[in-house]
């Protein structure tokens, strides 16, 4: 029977283990919620106890953009009720958006609760931490506007080849079904400098990808007056030495403009890549929504990327069931849907939020939401593997990955992304299957490390053997057909990372600036900012 209660503290470091719901954004601040925990002197929690939620300190880092978001967080802290009973000197924090939302009420709900922050003072999780095991009772702590620019804050990233960068936090935009400006407020934009230098430090700690993340990353530079900044900001991160893939999430088609895709197409490193989120293709929805474009315009910019980049491939958000919503403008969404060839597609049923604008309208009845999902979902399949099959027999370089194959171990394949981050599964030479699946040494780990074994980090150019509805097969190696590794720097620093891990080498890992609590760290913004600080 797997023990639950933790051995003392005083024997061992304290351990910890963020939990992540929701978005990129939610997934990068727990990045920095990992770095500041770090730098309290805690380490992360072992996959083992980390699966068993066995740790000292636990946070829950909420989403709130969903109706059944509430209903994880409190189906998570039932759960963790009877580990803290087990373990009185585990701590519990929730921190995100449905924490900046519904403050002390989570303390209320869940009294063994010890923390609550939000998602403007994510700096102030160590010293609520400390304050409530002081004082031994709950402290809610919750910002109305950005303390300190996330950024900032010391990062244990989850990915040593991958990494987020944030350019803006917060969205000016207004549309009617989102809760998102409520709580994260306007816009707020990083200067390019500090952008640059961030990326700077991802490469020189051995990444050769990065995805710029903002809710509207279109409309960046608006806060010192740049329209075309976002453009250049694609070139000038492109060009970043060592740098060999840059993506971006998420744009808006209202913002989107020429000069973006331009600057995709001539930049080398700018992947072939667009999620632009359409949400429905009826204008008269996307008027009630509060989405400032129209279909015609959605179809021209898909229509103009394609043109500058024939291999683009394009996914989006829709939402189905918005109140008001009738058979002919669903038709109208399925009809741009057929004209869009997305790659892929995240599909949701709209789901009213308290204090949204469109919270208030009659919604429609679930089990016609619930047919037009299945329609929608079945013409996307469709497209989806359509467009997947038109992919057999291109060459695709992948950047292999770790844990985006499930079934590799049975399969003997690896997994990682192509340039248009198509999800590839590829075979390595038969002499190379089953390598390291008896267990004993990770043959990546190698001194001698055989030639066409890739580690995750690591590019190899395979040529498309199978186009699935979600994923691509490349099993050009059993074929005797393309197969070539890369080795990377990613790689390199993925094994190094590894090797620690494994007591083969000595940590050689910093988590960036250290940020002083409560002291407001300069946003780069032009001195318009002196006000705040
Ligand atoms: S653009 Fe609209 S959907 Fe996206 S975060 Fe802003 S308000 Fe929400």
């Amino acid at each position: 029977m797997t023990t639950t209660t933790l051995p003392a503290a005083q024997d061992r470091p304290r351990t910890y283990l963020v939990r992540t719901l929701g978005c990129q954004m939610n997934v990068h601040d727990s990045e920095h919620m990992a770095g500041l925990l770090e730098e309290l002197g805690l380490v992360a929690a072992r996959p083992e106890d980390a699966a068993a939620e066995r740790a000292d300190v636990i946070v829950i880092n909420t989403c709130a953009v969903r109706e059944n978001a509430a209903d994880r967080l409190y189906g998570n802290l039932g759960r963790l009720a009877r580990l803290k009973r087990e373990n009185p000197g585990m701590q519990i924090a929730v921190g995100g958006c449905l924490a900046q939302k519904d403050r002390a009420g989570i303390v209320e709900r869940a009294p063994w609760v010890d923390v609550v922050f939000g998602t403007h003072n994510i700096d102030a999780l160590p010293v609520l931490l400390e304050r409530a095991r002081h004082n031994a009772r709950a402290e809610v702590e919750i910002a109305e506007s950005l303390q300190v620019f996330p950024s900032t804050l010391p990062t244990r990233r989850e990915s040593v080849y991958a990494g987020w960068v944030s350019i803006s936090v917060g969205c000016n935009n207004t549309c009617t079904f989102c809760i998102v400006p409520h709580l994260r407020g306007k816009e707020r934009d990083r200067r390019p400098g500090e952008i640059l230098a961030e990326v700077g430090a991802l490469v020189d700690e051995g990444a050769i990808e990065v995805t710029l993340l903002g809710q509207n990353v279109n409309s960046y530079g608006v806060e010192f007056g740049d329209r075309q900044a976002f453009a250049k900001l694609l070139r000038a991160v492109g060009a970043v030495p060592g740098i060999e893939r840059v993506r971006f999430t998420s744009p808006h088609p209202a913002a989107f403009t020429d000069d973006v895709i331009e600057a995709m197409a001539a930049t080398p490193t700018v992947m072939p890549q667009l999620h632009m989120p359409l949400q429905s293709g009826s204008d008269r929805i996307l008027r009630a929504m509060r989405r400032s474009y129209r279909s015609t315009k959605f179809l021209g910019i898909l229509e103009r990327v394609r043109a500058a980049m024939p291999h683009a491939a394009i996914t989006t958000d829709i939402i189905v069931g918005f109140p008001g919503e009738t058979e002919e403008d669903f038709e109208q969404t399925l009809r741009v849907v057929e004209e869009s060839r997305f790659s892929s597609a995240f599909t949701f049923q709209y789901s009213p939020r308290p204090g949204t604008p469109a919270y208030e309208l009659e919604p429609l009845p679930k089990a016609v939401v619930q047919e037009r999902y299945e329609r929608l979902v079945e013409l996307q399949e469709r497209i989806s593997l359509e467009e997947n099959q038109a992919q057999v027999g291109r060459t695709v370089e992948v950047l292999v990955a770790e844990g985006e194959g499930r079934k590799d171990g049975e399969s003997r394949r690896v997994s990682g992304r192509a340039a248009d981050n198509r999800l590839v599964h590829l075979a390595l030479p038969a002499r190379l299957a089953g390598l390291g699946a008896e267990g004993g040494a990770d043959p990546r780990l190698a001194e001698a490390l055989d030639p066409e074994l890739p580690r995750p980090g690591d590019l190899v150019e395979v040529e498309v053997t199978y186009g699935a509805p979600h994923h691509l097969v490349a099993d050009s190696a059993l074929q005797g057909r393309t197969y070539r590794v890369r080795r990377t720097r990613a790689g390199d620093a993925w094994a190094q990372r590894e090797r620690v891990k494994a007591g083969l080498a000595q940590e050689e890992h910093s988590h960036g600036p250290t940020a002083v609590p409560g002291v407001p760290v300069p946003l780069g913004l032009p001195v318009v900012r002196t006000a705040l600080a």
